[in-house]
């Protein structure tokens, strides 16, 4: 019986998830063409058909379409399902790891704030002030809630409060930092104001020592994609890759691993003293 109920606690939360990720796949489209994000419903971008809901069922829709419009029969890009799928899988672990808690619920968000800012900066390279900014307040509400919620003192939410700005002020001054120090030494930006917000954003919700590790798991994956990408590219020079996505798979990296990571740290600077 808990065997199946935890089945069909893991099915609702994954389709929950697949739904925000079909929402994010229009949020992603929609903001940086300046459209609204509510209006009009889903429409096929090449004929502007509206979709029939259960055409509009994520993941599945895509496949009982097998990837084609229903009235023009273009082909539905497979990032969309895709999005949903990693969306749905995202909140499952996020589940299974934090529970049924405030954490869970705030987590989501943070991820979803991320995978849309990740798209977007990997197909325009910019990452929106719309999102970095409300994403960055959210982050702070969330400080105050987990505050109340673990104590209920004023002290409790005003050590996290504190937390989460000083988290996003560390963010902001760092990237500002590399940005400067980046173009001094290569004499052109290295980084977008952009990425300076969205580690703000993150440090929000992170604080400060769990953003410093994203930032480094960042750095880490960075170069060696980057590399990877910029091999593979010998022809193209000065080929351009977007920050914002890595900060975002540090970002959820250090939400499922931070923890552990960190106590070992800490654990080995106590050995070494
Ligand atoms: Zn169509």
């Amino acid at each position: 019986m808990d065997f199946l109920i935890a089945v069909v606690a893991i099915t609702v939360v994954f389709a929950l998830g697949a739904s925000i990720g079909s929402f994010i796949n229009v949020v992603v489209y929609r903001i940086p063409a300046g459209l609204s994000i509510l209006w009009p419903p889903s429409r096929c971008p090449h004929c502007l058909n509206q979709l029939k809901a259960y055409d509009n069922v994520p993941v599945l829709g895509w496949l009982w379409l097998r990837g084609k419009c229903r009235y023009c029969k273009n082909k539905i890009a497979v990032r969309y399902p895709v999005v949903e799928a990693i969306t749905g899988l995202l909140f499952v672990i996020i589940f299974l790891v934090f529970q049924v808690s405030i954490a869970t619920l705030g987590y989501c968000a943070f991820c979803s704030w991320l995978l849309a800012l990740a798209l977007i900066d990997l197909d325009t390279m910019t990452l929106p002030n719309a999102l970095t900014q409300s994403g960055l307040v959210l982050g702070l509400a969330f400080q105050i809630i987990s505050g109340f919620t673990l104590e209920a003192s004023s002290i409790s939410i005003v050590k996290h409060l504190m937390m989460g700005i000083a988290g996003a002020v560390v963010g902001l001054w760092l990237f500002e930092a590399i940005a400067l120090g980046g173009s001094i030494v290569l004499g052109k930006t290295a980084m977008g104001a952009g990425d300076a917000k969205l580690a703000a954003m993150m440090g929000a919700w992170l604080g400060w020592r769990y953003l410093l590790l994203a930032s480094l798991i960042a750095c880490a994956v960075g170069v060696l994609i980057g590399g990877l990408v910029i091999v593979r590219s010998r022809q193209k020079r000065g080929v351009k890759i977007p920050f914002g996505p890595f900060l975002a798979i540090g970002a959820i990296i250090t939400l499922f691993t931070g923890q552990p990571i960190l106590s070992a740290y800490l654990q080995l600077f106590n050995l070494s003293q």
